[in-house]
């Protein structure tokens, strides 16, 4: 299968990459898919052949392969300023306007901006401004952090650390001082004979008695993802975040939305939170911020912890922390464009109109005995593969299904991704029907193959 000439494209991959997030056994079997261009929601690789990409490269090219008004822009504003920091009280224009326009369309009344190069590091950023403003206000022992089980919220070490996956472990992480709360998914975690009312609550009282034995006056902050996304796209049990919230705001515990993939309209709205219903004292962006013409990341500080936090920087003449590309010009052009093509270029709405299309082919290829369940929110969706849909017995591990559902999409030219035993589809919000219907057809036909092979 693999293309192994010593010059091919694969082997010279295989040769001199080291692989992240991807299962070795696989590519060094079947070959890295090379990709050259794309078109629409579609890649091609480096022989030419066509994939419909379901997942959004990772979530985040919301808009395709070959938006017109994004690379304009971005050629635009390469001409005019093709770099610049945000440092020393200097900061180009385009950073000025995408900070006005980022909270215009949070749900804060008033806020402040601060920009990193990823989502990773838009969470170590607000960890790092959590400890800092907590020392600044008497409270230097205010460091834990929460997150949950199977939360993801990425790769450095803190950000890893609030990872809740069990592969960190081999990096020595999580760090002292992050815990991890009950994930919010019924389907695999309620106990027999629990209601979904009853299993958020069991939830929302584990996080009471965490908060209480740790000691409230421990904690720095609550980090969350409206919906779970590369935890397996796990949306909360029903009223979550509606008995967890009154919870932290009791011990006035900070609660910091990690909106990286739920942001601009993954789940139909501009904002995860908006979709459940509560309003969080930050946002932190990436993935979408840009459609992923540029990689950065951004903190957005809600009125009252922008103004805390603005008050610690100015008692000490300074918030001494910064990245040498933060709020770069040609991203910060970038992302507010994107905003604005998501926002007022019918993708959002794209989005919520094909909302039920998406769900319903969920639900239609969740019918097969070997799906335990399908869930989702907006265009997020993921089927979870069972060997025995009755008692939601998973497959055996070491059959790697989910490995070989994608890998038997990737033969039939759809790109989707395996998550623990489930396949994850986000699709680009500028799909069509018929391509979704091709994208459901395409996956039918891996399911039906894989299953034949295992079941
Ligand atoms: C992808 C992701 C991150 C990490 O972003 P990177 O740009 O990969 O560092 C953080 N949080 C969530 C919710 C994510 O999906």
């Amino acid at each position: 299968m693999a293309d192994t000439a010593p010059n091919s494209w694969e082997s010279r991959a295989d040769t001199y990459s080291l692989y992240g997030f991807t299962d070795l056994p696989s590519v060094h079997a079947r070959g890295a898919v090379v990709v050259t261009h794309g078109k629409g929601p579609y890649i091609y690789d480096t022989h030419g052949r066509e994939y419909l990409d379901a997942n959004s490269g990772l979530w985040n090219m919301v808009a395709g392969f070959d938006h017109p008004g994004l690379t304009e822009t971005a050629k635009a504003q390469y001409d005019r300023l093709p770099g610049y920091h945000a440092f020393f009280g200097r900061m180009s224009d385009q950073t000025v306007m995408l900070s006005e326009k980022l909270v215009e369309v949070s749900p804060f009344e008033k806020g402040r901006v601060f920009y990193t190069n990823s989502g990773s590091e838009a969470n170590d950023t607000m960890v790092k401004i959590l400890w800092f403003l907590h020392a600044a206000e008497g409270k230097p022992q205010r460091r834990k952090i929460l997150t949950r089980w199977n939360g993801y919220h990425g790769v450095t070490a803190v950000s890893a650390s609030m990872t809740g996956k069990p592969y960190n472990s081999v990096f020595g992480l999580p760090l002292p001082g992050f815990i991890h709360l009950g994930c919010p998914h019924y389907w695999r975690f309620g106990q027999p004979g629990e209601t979904e009312a009853q299993f958020t609550a069991r939830l929302a009282a584990e996080l009471e008695a965490t908060i209480i034995k740790e000691g409230p006056d421990t904690i720095a902050g609550f980090f969350a993802e409206p919906v779970m996304g590369a935890g397996g796209v796990i949306p909360p049990s029903s009223g979550y975040f509606h008995a967890v919230v009154p919870i932290l705001r009791k011990y006035g515990i900070p609660i910091i939305s990690d909106e990286v993939i739920c942001g601009f309209g993954r789940t139909g709205n501009t904002w995860g939170c908006e979709t459940y219903d509560f309003v969080p004292d930050a946002i932190i962006s990436s993935k979408n911020l840009t459609a992923g013409y540029f990689p950065m990341g951004a903190v957005i500080l809600g009125d009252e912890l922008a103004r805390r936090v603005q008050a610690a920087a100015e008692a000490i003449e300074e918030f001494p922390h910064g990245f040498t590309a933060s709020g770069h010009p040609v991203g910060c052009a970038i992302a507010l464009k994107a905003i604005d093509v998501v926002m007022n270029e019918g993708l959002a709405q794209n989005v919520r109109e094909l909302t039920p299309h998406f769900e319903a082919g969920l639900a239609r290829l969740a019918e097969h005995p070997n799906i335990g369940e399908w869930r989702g929110k907006g265009f997020m969706g993921a089927l979870e593969a069972v060997r025995d849909k009755a008692t939601r017995t998973p497959f055996d591990g070491s059959l790697s299904v989910s490995e070989r559902i994608a890998n038997a999409c990737t033969d039939t030219g759809l790109i989707c991704r395996p998550l623990g035993q489930s396949i994850v589809l986000c699709p680009p919000f500028i799909i069509t029907r018929e391509q979704m219907d091709e994208m459901f057809e395409k996956l039918e036909t891996a399911l039906k193959r894989v299953f034949d092979e295992v079941a």
